[in-house]
């Protein structure tokens, strides 16, 4: 395939938006590969890779197809969040549809230690409903698009931590924290207490930047609603960290 922008150069597109996907678009600088990053753009001031990049859905599967078609893409990293099923299981269609290869880019979910009280739960429906058994402070973490499933516990409190402000329904008692990782473990410490928290609630990411509230909580004997990833695509080659992914992609395209 030649890369109208670079030809001659293998053109690798990655699917981003997390930690992982910017620091592969690192490592792959100056290798001899030319690197398209892609982000959602749900994000106000997204931490960019470097490199290029480009920013918005692509329009389905077909959209993916085309704008890979028309850019030459070589091969196709889905780097994107364990929980962006929607983009995944695109990649997975458009890498079909063209015959270009897909790795997926998977960091592992969280382990389990000693003390820890996980409650593992399939949805942010099912978190909800398991809340009002659990506590009444809630720390809740994962994200300000699912927030509306949380918006009918009016006899609970809130504090809500997202990167950018929500929008539509909420929980009628809460308190916003707009901040974004890396967290530290003094200060998840700090926020647990501070505000007198009785259970946490969030997504099985996996990220060492969102990792220290989980120690903070066993700590301190609160609660975690651990919601479990969707299902990956079936079939399709995965890594768990930036490092293989270019031991992976350096074996492909020599
Ligand atoms: P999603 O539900 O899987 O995707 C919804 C639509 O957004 C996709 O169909 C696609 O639109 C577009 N999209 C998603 N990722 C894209 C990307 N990297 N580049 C271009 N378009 C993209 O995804 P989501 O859960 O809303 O997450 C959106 C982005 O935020 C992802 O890139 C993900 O890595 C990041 N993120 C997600 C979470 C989370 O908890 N879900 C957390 C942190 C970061 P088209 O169909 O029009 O192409």
């Amino acid at each position: 395939m030649t890369d109208p922008a670079a030809p001659g150069l293998p053109h690798v597109l990655i699917l981003g938006g997390t930690a992982e996907a910017r620091e592969l678009a690192g490592a792959l600088a100056g290798t001899g590969v030319r690197v398209t990053s892609s982000l959602a753009g749900r994000v106000a001031a997204p931490r960019l890779p470097v490199g290029e990049v480009r920013v918005g859905g692509f329009g389905g599967v077909a959209g993916l197809v085309g704008w890979m078609r028309a850019h030459g893409v070589d091969v196709l990293v889905d780097a994107t969040h364990p929980f962006a099923e929607a983009m995944s299981a695109n990649a997975a269609g458009a890498a079909a549809a063209t015959g270009v290869p897909l790795l997926a880019l998977r960091r592992p979910g969280w382990a389990p230690q000693d003390g820890d009280v996980w409650h593992r739960v399939g949805s942010l429906d099912e978190a909800a409903d398991a809340l009002p058994g659990l506590g009444r402070r809630v720390f809740l973490t994962t994200g300000r698009m699912g927030l509306a499933r949380f918006a009918h516990l009016d006899a609970l409190w809130f504090l809500v931590r997202s990167v950018d402000a929500p929008e539509g329904p909420r929980p009628p008692r809460m308190e916003m924290l707009l901040d974004r990782g890396p967290f530290t473990l003094d200060g998840e410490r700090a926020l647990l207490a501070a505000h007198r928290i009785d259970v946490l609630v969030t997504k099985d990411s996996g990220a060492a930047a969102t990792a220290p509230k989980l120690t903070a909580a066993r700590e301190a004997g609160v609660p975690v609603v651990l919601v479990t990833r969707p299902p990956a695509p079936v079939g399709v080659a995965t890594v768990p960290g930036p490092a293989e992914a270019v031991a992976w992609l350096r074996e492909r395209l020599g």
